[in-house]
């Protein structure tokens, strides 16, 4: 075999290996030495540590827990997953060991291009100080270990840094997301809850993976914690199911900019709004901002909404007994 096939062999292993991967695992997957070797000589592979390598494709995260001496966890192994992660715009790594003074203040330098927005496939963290997630060889409980990664922790074990490192709507947001999206199952819920502390236990009877986005399962949340009974995804008759269904009588659609944007989207949402009214259940629709920008707002106007619609509902009902006081 060539040199020049055996190193596309070796790229193509690094691309598999999401780009980052240690010389164990290279020679466990049978790539010989001195192929690791002449790919380093010749520039295909960077070394980020000692026995730590990355080809081009790498990113920033990646580079930057590799060269720290950790592997990316917590809000950033699941961002870039897809999986709800919060706000916290700061690289998450997990450490066993402290990285030097030197290694922190570089890594600390490096980040996103500010000029670039984050999103689903543009997630690399802020350069700043990492925020690091300590954990001692003995106390250490790593879940689903064989989904780790050279670069990043399982992502059970990164779900469980996440939920310990967010608030708790943030937390509960991750752990829907997590299973909407096929990443755990609800099987994992037990070793997951196991693991996490106590003040979090109240969590899992909050737990509905039916929520079709973040946003989604921190505002039905809020709304239960309000007081309210909230249903998620009901069925609209002529549409596709409303977000939430607040007390049976109000509808809420929580539109993100990711799935909102076009005009036929626009239209759909729009006549899903006119059809829930049709069908007897007014529709509010809120957008990110109101969420996380304006809620005191927002809550107040799903109160008043929903104590209209329950005036009209006994006014009707009321007026169906053909005007008999309550007392007759
Ligand atoms: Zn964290």
């Amino acid at each position: 075999m060539s040199a020049d096939s055996v190193t596309v062999r070796l790229l193509a292993l690094m691309h598999r290996q999401s780009n980052v991967a240690s010389r164990t695992t290279l020679l466990g997957l049978g790539c010989p030495a001195r192929v690791i070797d002449a790919a380093l000589a010749a520039g295909l592979l960077t070394c980020l540590r000692r026995g730590l390598y990355a080809s081009a494709g790498a990113d920033l995260d990646q580079r930057r827990a590799g060269t720290l001496g950790g592997r990316l966890t917590c809000v950033s192994a699941l961002r870039r997953q897809g999986i709800w992660a919060g706000h916290d715009p700061r690289l998450h790594v997990f450490l066993s060991r402290a990285p030097s003074p030197e290694r922190l203040a570089a890594a600390s330098l490096l980040g996103r291009d500010p000029t670039q927005r984050r999103n689903r496939t543009w997630f690399e963290a802020d350069a700043g100080q990492p925020r690091i997630h300590w954990s001692r060889p003995s106390s250490h409980s790593v879940l689903r270990p064989a989904d780790t990664e050279d670069w990043r922790t399982s992502t059970l074990d990164s779900l469980r840094q996440a939920m310990t490192c967010m608030d708790e709507e943030n937390a509960l947001a991750a752990v829907d997301s997590a299973l909407r999206l096929g990443f755990i199952t609800t099987d994992d819920l037990d070793d997951l809850f196991g693991a996490l502390p106590k003040r979090l236990q109240m969590l899992y009877g909050l737990i509905d993976p039916r929520a079709d986005s973040g946003q989604e399962s921190i505002v039905r949340l809020r709304l239960i914690r309000a007081g309210f009974r909230v249903e998620p995804q009901v069925p609209v008759p002529g549409s596709s199911a409303l977000d939430l269904l607040i007390d049976g009588l109000i509808g809420l659609e929580i539109d993100s900019n990711q799935w909102h944007g076009d005009d036929e989207q626009i239209r759909f949402d729009f006549d899903k709004t006119l059809r829930s009214q049709e069908s007897g259940t007014p529709c509010l629709r809120i957008r990110y901002w109101h969420v996380f920008g304006d809620w005191p707002r927002t809550l107040r106007t799903i109160t008043r909404a929903v104590e209209d619609a329950r005036y009209m509902l006994l006014g009707r009902e009321f007026a169906g007994r053909g005007g008999q006081t309550w007392h007759d």
